[in-house]
């Protein structure tokens, strides 16, 4: 799989592909990373890349002239815009895009794009929330990240997808470590089922926090459809 980011300021981008589980994905070449600094395809003089809002009013947009010679060689991937007027970003979102082989992501800067760019170009355009960021970049790496979960070999064990947050209308089971330590310190009595390493009980025990937790968190869920098939 490859993802091209363009963005003002690609070294945010380049950082974050360098370590942890998704650093290993590129080492180990299930994953390429293209960052396209959007200010390399500035003609003018100056490097300029913004320009003055129709109709006045604070702030500048990101030039469409020069967005559009960045974006003409990516014309073959799935373009994806993040604005915070796209549609909000789910767990489905996730598990789909995970199945293309090239996707780009457009990082707005200033006010955001001129909207010409967005119809001439985007395939989807994502928002990761009601709230405004400066800048696209992390919008683009929370959808990167959370993709490149379900692509095949990035996650040393798969089973770990099993029975996450979000799977089946649900939020995950609390969960619970054996620190002897922990319980020391607190004084916590041991809780039968999970102690008797029953795994069969301590599975059933779990599904009826996780159904509990969802009502409580997110009840939410439990009605939505937006999860379901995912
Ligand atoms: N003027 C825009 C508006 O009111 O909708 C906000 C522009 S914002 C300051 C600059 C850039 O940050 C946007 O072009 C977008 O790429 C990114 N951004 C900000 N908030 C976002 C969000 N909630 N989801 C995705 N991207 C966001």
């Amino acid at each position: 799989m490859k993802l091209s980011f363009l963005s003002l300021f690609p070294e945010i981008i380049q950082a974050y592909f360098r370590v942890g589980i998704i650093g290993r994905a590129v080492q180990s070449n299930i994953l390429t990373i293209e960052c396209i600094n959007i200010r390399d395809f500035a003609t003018n003089r100056y490097k300029k890349v913004d320009n003055q809002l129709i109709g006045g009013g604070a702030g500048m947009l990101l030039e469409p002239y020069v967005l559009d010679l960045t974006l003409r060689r990516l014309k073959d991937s799935r373009i994806i815009f993040l604005s915070p007027c796209g549609a909000t970003f789910t767990h489905k979102d996730s598990k789909r895009l995970s199945t293309y082989s090239h996707i780009s992501f457009v990082c707005g800067r200033y006010e955001g794009f001129d909207e010409r760019i967005i119809e001439m170009y985007a395939t989807e355009i994502f928002s990761i929330g009601d709230f405004v960021l400066t800048g696209g970049e992390l919008s683009a790496l929370c959808i990167a990240d959370s993709m490149l979960r379900y692509k095949e070999g990035v996650l040393g064990n798969a089973e770990s997808l099993e029975g996450e947050s979000f799977e089946s209308n649900l939020l995950e089971s609390p969960n619970f470590t054996k620190s002897k330590a922990f319980d020391a310190l607190y004084n916590i009595p041991p809780v039968s089922e999970f102690s008797s390493g029953n795994h069969a009980a301590i599975k059933k025990l779990k599904q009826s926090m996780a159904n509990m937790k969802t009502q409580y968190f997110r009840p939410d869920l439990l009605r939505s459809s937006l999860y379901k098939d995912a």
